[in-house]
C-alpha cells in the first residue's frame, strides 16, 4: 500500500546533493527531523579522518519501557549522485537516467525515520531508540571506523544498507585482505653479465602464473592485479626488486587464513629455488562476520516479516558494508534489505511497495524489543 509520507521523504532526501564526505547538508537536514523526534543528537569527527567534513550522528530517544534497539544506514552515496530526479513509475522508483538514484542508503534512511515514526504515534511505550547515520561508507567504511561504539547502548544493530527484495536479511559477508609478496633479487648489468643477476620480475611472473587464483571456491576468491618491478624504470639492469599485490575475499576468516599460508608457501618456494628472498604483507580491509538463523536479533526479524505475510530469505551478502566494522567491533549487526538494485549504477531502482514495507518492519522491530 502507498505511503505518500515516505515516499516524499525519500525523495525529498535524493534531492539533496551529497558525496562521500561532503555530508553535511543532508545531516542537517536529518539532524532536524531526530530532534523534532524527540532524539538527542551527538556527533563525531569521523569526516577527519578521510578528508571529509562531516561527521556521524548518533541519535538516542530514551525509552519509556525496558530494552533497546539501534538501527543504522549510510547518509553518503557513490559518485554520480549528484542532481537527483526521482521519477515514480509502476511502483517502482528510478533516476531521470543521468544519475544513480541513492536509494542506496536513502531507502535504509527513510525506512529507519517511518518506523520510529510509525512507533511514536502508536503511543505505546516504546524500548530506548538509538539511530545511526554513518558517513563515507561508500568510499571505504570510513564512518563506521571512526565511530565509537562505547556511546551505544545496544550490543546488536540492523543495518538497513543490502540490495534485495524485502524479507531478505543478511546474516553475514564475506571479510577481504590485501596480500603482497615482495621479491628481492640481484640487480646486474643485463648486457654485459646477466647470468650475475637474479631477476625479481621474473621470479614475481613465476609466482603468479604459477599461483591459483580467481574462484578458488564456492565463496573465497584472490586476484592479483598490481605488479610492480624496478624493470619499469631501467631497463639495461637486471631486475633486483619487484612487487606483487592482490586481494583476497572468503565467508570465512580461516580460509582466508589458510590462503595466505599457500600464498606465502608458493612465492617462497619458488623465491629459494630461484636464489632470491621474498618478503610478506597482510592488511584486513575488513573481516567476515555470520550471524545464526536462530539467534534472538534475527527471530526478531523473521518473526516481525511473518506478520506482514512476507517470507523472510536469510542468506549472505556480497560486499563489504558498515555491518562488517561493527561485528568486528563488538556490536553483532545484521542487514536488512530495503527493495533496492543495481546500486552504484545510473540503473539502479527501488521496488516502493518493499520500501514502505521496510518502513513497517523497523516499527514492527522496536514494538518486538524486550
Ligand atoms: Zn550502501
Amino acid at each position: 500500500m502507498k505511503n505518500q509520507r515516505m515516499l516524499d521523504e525519500l525523495t525529498e532526501l535524493m534531492r539533496i546533493d551529497v558525496s562521500s564526505g561532503q555530508e553535511t547538508e543532508i545531516a542537517e537536514h536529518l539532524v532536524k527531523k531526530l530532534e523534532q523526534m524527540g532524539f538527542a543528537i551527538t556527533r563525531d569527527e569521523a569526516g577527519a579522518t578521510f578528508g571529509g567534513v562531516c561527521g556521524n550522528i548518533l541519535a538516542v530517544r530514551e525509552g519509556e519501557r525496558d530494552g533497546v534497539v539501534c538501527f543504522c544506514s549510510h547518509m553518503d552515496r557513490v559518485p554520480g549522485g549528484i542532481g537527483i530526479k526521482p521519477v515514480e513509475e509502476d511502483g517502482i522508483l528510478r533516476s531521470s537516467g543521468d544519475t544513480i538514484l541513492a536509494a542506496d542508503d536513502l531507502s535504509g534512511v527513510a525506512a529507519i525515520l517511518e518506523g520510529v515514526r510509525q512507533a511514536i504515534e502508536s503511543g505505546k511505550a516504546l524500548p530506548k531508540l538509538e539511530i545511526l547515520f554513518t558517513v563515507g561508507e561508500e568510499a571505504g567504511l570510513y564512518g563506521a571506523k571512526a565511530f565509537d561504539v562505547s556511546l551505544l547502548t545496544s550490543k546488536t544493530m540492523y543495518v538497513l544498507d543490502s540490495p534485495g527484495r524485502i524479507g531478505r536479511i543478511v546474516n553475514g559477508a564475506p571479510g577481504r585482505a590485501l596480500l603482497e609478496a615482495q621479491v628481492f633479487g640481484k640487480a646486474a648489468h643485463a648486457g654485459n653479465e646477466p647470468e650475475k643477476g637474479i631477476d625479481a620480475a621474473k621470479i614475481m611472473a613465476e609466482m603468479l602464473a604459477t599461483m591459483e587464483t580467481g574462484r578458488l571456491d564456492e565463496n573465497t576468491t584472490s586476484n592479483f592485479s598490481h605488479l610492480w618491478s624496478k624493470t619499469c624504470e631501467a631497463m639495461n639492469v637486471v631486475c633486483d626488486h619487484a612487487i606483487l599485490r592482490g586481494e583476497m575475499r572468503s565467508r570465512s576468516g580461516e580460509k582466508l587464513d589458510r590462503y595466505e599460508a599457500y600464498f606465502q608457501s608458493h612465492c617462497r618456494e619458488i623465491a629459494e629455488k630461484r636464489g632470491a628472498r621474498v618478503e610478506f604483507k597482510r592488511e584486513n580491509t575488513f573481516l567476515p562476520f555470520f550471524i545464526p538463523e536462530d539467534s534472538e536479533m534475527i527471530q526478531i526479524v523473521t518473526e516481525s516479516l511473518k506478520e506482514m505475510g512476507i517470507e523472510p530469505q536469510i542468506n549472505g551478502g556480497g560486499g563489504g558494508m558498515d555491518g562488517n566494522i561493527f561485528n568486528q567491533k563488538g556490536i553483532t549487526c545484521v542487514g536488512i534489505a530495503t527493495g533496492y538494485f543495481k546500486n552504484h549504477s545510473t540503473e539502479e531502482y527501488l521496488y516502493l511497495d518493499d520500501f514502505y514495507h521496510a518502513g513497517e518492519l523497523v516499527a514492527r522491530i522496536i514494538g518486538r524489543i524486550a
